[in-house]
């Protein structure tokens, strides 16, 4: 019988790494997770877990020991308001973070590597107008990130690339296009926009002050893909061939203020935004879909509405917690329950 795969899931502790290890536990791999803190919401579940820091050449040697493949998603990152603020704290950490960790697999004789890039790395020369032209795995060149962690991103893919070529490690790219779900940073500064509406919606709620604010004019667009089917496509991705950047998101756009509509429905709360000076971002980014679903023969399945939901949800727990409010009765409420980890592996 052939031994049980071994892998390594560095960023266990943060949120999609967290997920990924309760997945590949699933497919019954033998799973190491590292990270500098500790997974915030709930235990790992992986095999081993370390608390290393990755910005070191020797913490990277230890992670990658005898393991057979590695998926790298260690990084130094956040929303919008953390990003747009912190440009050398971000390129230096992710720089040494992704050096180390690739240069140490490579030593450690690792078969395969999955680098876990950005949407943040297509020019913003292409993402100017609210109704952008969906993003081509191509487009990323001529290149103009709007900020470093883009930019380091795009370094660390070229590097991945050059591994195979000069190395033979075989490596793998995704590119994410901003992933959400329950048990993800919700507060504190660094959380993502559809974490952040969430947050403010259920405040509304709870307070009775159904005022929410909004970077911007909300007019923005972005896409959305829930975290269930961003485990999936990572794993589908390593066990294939494929060695270029490949776009992971979902290709349905809407702007934040209808990203708030959706949340404000399902917390069933009227609410009311106002309209702030704040970091927007790029104006348009969509995922052009057409390469993951030739290569993958799939893509993600699971609605922004429901994904919402289930978010709403958890975020909605975690502020009464902190509250000191009692938790709802049910935790799934408007009667959807949240998918078991076998009917995310079936899907
Ligand atoms: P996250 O912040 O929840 O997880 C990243 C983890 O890396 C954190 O737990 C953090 O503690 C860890 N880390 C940071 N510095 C470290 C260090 N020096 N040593 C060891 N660990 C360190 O973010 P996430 O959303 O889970 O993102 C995972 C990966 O996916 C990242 O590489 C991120 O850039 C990429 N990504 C995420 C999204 C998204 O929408 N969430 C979009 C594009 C790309």
């Amino acid at each position: 019988m052939a031994a049980r795969k071994k892998v390594l899931v560095t960023g266990a502790g943060g949120f999609i790494g967290h997920h990924l290890v309760t997945y590949l536990k699933h497919l019954d791999y033998w799973v190491r997770g590292v990270d500098i803190k500790e997974p915030e919401y709930g235990s790992t579940d992986a095999d081993e877990f370390e608390l290393l820091d990755l910005r070191r050449w020797d913490n990277c040697l230890q992670a990658t020991r005898e393991i057979d493949d590695v998926y790298a998603l260690a990084a130094d990152m956040g929303g919008m308001g953390f990003i747009s603020a912190n440009n050398a704290l971000i390129l230096r950490n992710n720089l040494l973070i992704s050096t180390h960790t690739i240069e140490a697999a490579r030593v450690n004789n690792a078969k395969r590597y999955l680098y876990t890039s950005s949407a943040c790395v297509y020019p913003e020369f292409k993402q100017t107008d609210t109704q952008v032209v969906p993003l081509r795995e191509e487009d990323a060149y001529p290149a103009q990130p709007q900020d470093a962690y883009g930019w380091e991103k795009l370094i660390t893919e070229r590097l991945a690339m050059h591994y195979f070529q000069d190395f033979g490690l075989d490596t793998r790219t995704v590119r994410f296009h901003n992933i959400f779900g329950p048990l993800g940073t919700w507060t504190g500064g660094r959380e993502k926009a559809p974490a952040a509406m969430c947050r403010k919606i259920a405040m509304a709620k709870l307070t009775g002050n159904h005022e929410i604010e909004i970077w911007g004019d909300g007019e923005q667009t972005r896409s959305f893909c829930y975290i269930d089917d961003t485990v999936i496509g990572i794993h589908k991705l390593m066990c294939s061939d494929f060695r270029d950047p490949l776009n992971l998101g979902q290709d349905r756009m809407v702007t934040i203020n209808q990203l708030a509509d959706m949340v404000a429905d399902i917390a069933e709360i009227e609410i009311v935004k106002k309209h702030i000076p704040g970091p927007m971002g790029v104006r348009g980014r969509n995922s052009d879909n057409t390469r993951l679903r030739e290569i993958l023969k799939w893509e993600p399945q699971i609605s922004l509405e429901e994904g919402l939901r289930h978010t709403y949800m958890w975020i909605e727990g975690q502020v009464r917690a902190k509250m000191g409010l009692p938790q709802q009765p049910t935790t799934t409420a408007n009667g959807v329950k949240p998918l078991s980890v076998q009917e995310q592996i079936s899907r």
